[in-house]
């Protein structure tokens, strides 16, 4: 059974690379018809918060990426952590290290100074301190150190990155828990993923320098690491790596500025996976045919234009009445009454060519809900005398027509005709009058959508001013 797991540290919002890092978490699990597990890694006290837990369920939430176990909060798992590392140290897999900082930062100089890299030198590993006749010395509280093996390599086949490889003589024995003995992060990562038995770790590459370590502990505790997949960093439209700098990058700013969910998954996606040539497609799609050897082992690139144009297409493939839907609430936050207008189903059928987002598009839908008052400077550019007669006669037309498209399209044409002029000149200054803009889908479309009398009442209105 497969089994994944996403780890977020609850110090923000979920950012996108996180988001990514969950959704392939999330659809590879789906995929095989295996758990999702939640963790929260919320060790780093200073900087966890409830709220920032809060935002990233929000996140997954909106994103569909359901998990089947969890959370498991790693701060409720302290005498878990506390227990393995008194197995550990019972079993001589970890020990006690008196040394101090000074002495640590002395080493660390002289290692330097002979151009070697620093690295702690296993001085009360318990055989050495034997060895030199070694005391704890009085008063000072040990950290724990794991036993690292000394020579060979820690090697894996990352499903990413392929071969990566590790010579244990560069990593030195790791504190696993400091003197007042609270665990240490690469640790309790271990113990977790054990406990949790996960069989894929997918997490950001900028881990990879924890897996050796990670892979030893698992090791050393008597189990076989998981298969990892290191995902590729999410970068900036400019090439940087994604940071605070780029503005929106917490996924719930995705949705208030009004992109789908699908969209979103979609998009998300594509940053460093593909399957063949398809852009657009479903989350089920997505789940069907994801696999972690289709990743690009190379740094993704956000890109604003693609995300627009993804969520175009994912709003023209949504069923009409469930855009109208999701259009509501963007309406409602766009300050307008759903209830004083048409069904926003049919709004957005009409507008999702021409707008990018559920906010554009409740920008858009304006004058569909509320009276558009245009400015006298405005109207007089598209309302002058030479159409002013053919506009009231529009209005008087009207009065007695079947109010469907095909019919308002129809006596459009006649009415321009009559008065001599060609059809722009009359339909302009019908959209200032009645959506307060010249920037209307087809005008005998919109106006279907208007009752009959508010549109002449709007035009009167305007012919008043
Ligand atoms: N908490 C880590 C992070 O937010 C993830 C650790 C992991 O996936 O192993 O980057």
């Amino acid at each position: 059974m497969i089994r994944t797991r996403f780890a977020p540290s609850p110090t923000g919002f979920l950012h996108l690379g996180g988001a990514r890092t969950a959704l392939f978490s999330w659809a590879y699990a789906r995929r095989h018809g295996g758990v999702f597990a939640l963790r929260i890694e919320d060790t780093d006290v200073a900087r966890s918060t409830p709220e920032a837990v809060r935002a990233i369920l929000d996140g997954m939430d909106w994103l569909g990426l359901a998990y089947d176990e969890g959370p498991v909060y790693q701060m409720r798992r302290m005498d878990r952590y506390r227990a393995v590392i008194a197995d550990m140290v019972e079993r001589g897999l970890a020990y006690r290290c008196w040394m101090s900082t000074e002495e640590l930062d002395r080493l660390r100089a002289e290692q330097m100074a002979a151009g070697h890299k620093p690295r702690y030198d296993g001085r009360w590993r318990p055989e050495n301190a034997a060895r030199h006749a070694m005391t704890p010395p009085e008063g000072v509280a040990p950290v724990i150190r794991f036993r690292n093996p000394d020579t060979g390599d820690v090697a894996w086949d990352d499903k990413v990155k392929g071969r990566v490889s590790f010579a244990n003589a560069e990593l030195d024995d790791l504190v696993i828990a400091r003197p007042d003995g609270t665990p240490t992060y690469n640790f309790c990562v271990v113990v977790d993923d054990i406990d949790m038995g996960i069989t894929h770790v997918i997490r950001g590459d900028d881990h990879v320098n924890n897996t050796p370590r990670q892979i030893n502990i698992h090791r050393a505790l008597g189990y076989e690491p998981p298969v990892f997949a290191h995902v590729p960093t999410v970068l900036g439209e400019d090439g940087q790596k994604l940071s605070k700098r780029h503005g929106a990058i917490s996924v719930m700013e995705y949705e208030a500025a009004g992109y789908l969910r699908e969209a979103m998954v979609n998009f998300l996606a594509r940053l460093g996976w593909a399957h063949g040539d398809d852009e657009v497609f479903s989350p089920d799609e997505f789940v069907a045919w994801f696999d972690l050897e289709a990743i690009n082992p190379a740094a993704s690139r956000f890109n604003t234009d693609k995300l627009n144009w993804l969520n175009q297409e994912h709003m023209k493939r949504l069923d009409a009445d469930e855009l109208g839907r999701r259009l509501v609430p963007y309406l409602g936050r766009a300050g307008l009454d759903v209830t004083a207008g048409p069904d926003p189903a049919r709004v957005a059928v009409l507008l999702r060519d021409r707008v990018h987002t559920l906010a554009e598009m409740a920008d858009a839908a304006h004058y569909f809900y509320a009276t558009p008052r245009p400015s006298a400077e405005r109207l007089a550019e598209h309302l002058n005398d030479h159409n002013r007669p053919a506009v009231k006669g529009v209005a008087e037309a009207f009065a007695d027509l079947p109010w469907t498209k095909e019919a308002i399209g129809a006596r459009l044409k006649s009415e321009a005709a009559k008065h001599g002029l060609k059809p722009p000149q009359l339909m302009m200054p019908l959209r200032m009058l009645v959506a307060g803009t010249t920037q209307t889908p087809s005008l005998d479309a919109v106006l279907a959508l208007i009752p009959r009398e508010t549109v002449r009442s709007r035009i009167a209105a305007g012919l008043e001013l």
